[in-house]
């Protein structure tokens, strides 16, 4: 059986290495001309399930070892009021117990070395028109697959060929992204410096590199904003229109350097909602298929353990077909999807106040959080996942 998957990040090598171990051939096409490994990138979190999953790949240590040290959040107050920190375990306790954050570049470096050498991967290539499972790809070759996976983030090009536009299934959060690096202007050590006024958050924090760290804006507005195809100096003017410039004076070096970043990314803040991820032999994985939303945690769980029960239903189903074996990966996954999507826009109504009123309850939660008892502290962190976190409900099947 051979697979033809479209994205090289996270979900798409995650399911190649799966793949290969119940005997498929594995083809991979990727945009980007080469893979943005390293310390690239915003960190990303893998809970519970998909911690697992890393495990079962023998990447346990791999991981942990080019994990983030970011393990406390600073909120910055203003008017003198003194900073309230506060460990990011205590945060995650009601997502998950298991949590391992790390830069998304150095986790994609990871899963591409474990599948480099059995995986027939081809970068600055695209599906340019597919046909059932006949693909025609930018470089002008073909491929005939048994089965074709679109991998390949938010603005899926396999979604868009295969099952319409995208404005079909994406749905506003009401509220934008913008990521940078920068050098470490701040000076806050490793925490997460994290500052907020009403319906905006800037947060900043190291990356691996000595000396550089990386901002994060996310902005609340009812403004319907195109992101695709826009030139980096609209957005980035944008990025700055909507923060409406420094709100606090110690960001004003940080915004200071939003213009000259290289490695500008802005977004909306939209969610993948379908109700059938699958037809015939051609379906979708993290989130391609059901993205929770960047930013708001989860997105990278759900793309890691997905691609796994994929893999897994593909593997123990060969008798009984494909389509079959993609129907059971919708059932397996419908849930914690369902808990993902209301996860994230939890999240998102909780990290960037509506109000003054909202931005001085989050100091006092987050001043309160490491002194309550571990069952509150729990409840105040799922996010409305409920008891057993975002994934809990997620059971793997066994490891071929
Ligand atoms: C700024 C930001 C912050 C985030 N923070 C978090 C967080 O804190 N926690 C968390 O869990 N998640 C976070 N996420 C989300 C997380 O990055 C995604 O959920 C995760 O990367 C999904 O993995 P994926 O493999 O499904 O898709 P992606 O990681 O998006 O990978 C898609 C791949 O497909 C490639 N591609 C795109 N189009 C095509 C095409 N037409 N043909 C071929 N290749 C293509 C891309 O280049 C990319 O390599 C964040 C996202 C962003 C943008």
């Amino acid at each position: 059986m051979h697979a033809l998957i479209s994205g090289a990040s996270i979900a798409g090598p995650v399911l190649a290495y799966w793949l290969r171990r119940y005997g498929w051939r594995v083809t991979v096409v990727e945009r980007s001309p080469a893979l943005r490994a390293g310390d690239g990138g915003h960190a990303v979190d893998l809970f519970g399930p998909a911690v697992e999953v890393i495990e079962r790949m023998g990447l346990r240590d791999r991981v942990h070892a080019a994990r983030t040290r970011n393990d406390t959040i600073t909120l910055f107050r203003r008017h003198g009021r003194a900073p309230v920190t506060v460990a990011t375990a205590d945060l995650s306790t009601g997502i998950s117990a298991r949590h391992v954050e790390i830069p998304r570049g150095a986790l994609a470096g990871l899963l591409h070395d474990a599948t480099r050498d059995d995986v027939d991967y081809r970068f600055d290539t695209v599906i340019e028109r597919l046909d059932g499972t006949h693909a025609l790809l930018s470089d002008g070759s073909s491929v005939t697959a048994d089965l074709v996976v679109g991998a390949d983030g938010l603005h899926s090009g396999v979604r868009r060929l295969s099952f319409g536009p995208e404005s079909r299934y994406r749905r506003f959060l009401g509220a934008y992204l913008a990521v940078y690096s920068l050098p470490d202007v701040l000076g806050t050590g490793p925490t997460v410096a994290t500052f907020t006024a009403p319906r905006r958050v800037v947060a900043v924090y190291p990356t691996a590199s000595p000396g550089r760290s990386r901002a994060l804006l996310l902005v609340r507005s009812p403004q319907v904003i195109s992101c695709d195809h826009r030139d980096p100096r609209t957005q980035k003017s944008l990025a700055r229109e909507l923060v409406e410039d420094a709100f606090d004076p110690r960001l004003t070096p940080v915004l200071a350097h939003l213009d000259t970043a290289d490695d500008f990314y802005f977004d909306e803040i939209a969610q993948i909602r379908m109700d059938h991820w699958s037809h015939g032999h051609v379906t979708l994985v993290g989130d391609a298929g059901y993205g929770p939303g960047p930013a708001v945690g989860g997105g990278t769980s759900l793309a890691v353990a997905g691609a796994y029960v994929l893999a897994a239903e593909l593997g123990a189903g060969s008798s009984t077909g494909v389509p079959a074996a993609l129907a059971r990966y919708q059932a397996a996954l419908s849930e914690p999807v369902r808990r993902a999507h209301r996860f994230g826009r939890a999240v998102l109504g909780s990290i960037v106040p509506r109000s003054h009123a909202h931005v001085w309850l989050t100091a006092q939660t987050m001043r309160a959080l490491p002194h309550l008892p571990a069952t509150m502290r729990s409840r105040l962190t799922s996010f409305g996942s409920g008891p057993a976190g975002m994934l809990g409900d997620l059971t793997l099947p066994p490891a071929p």
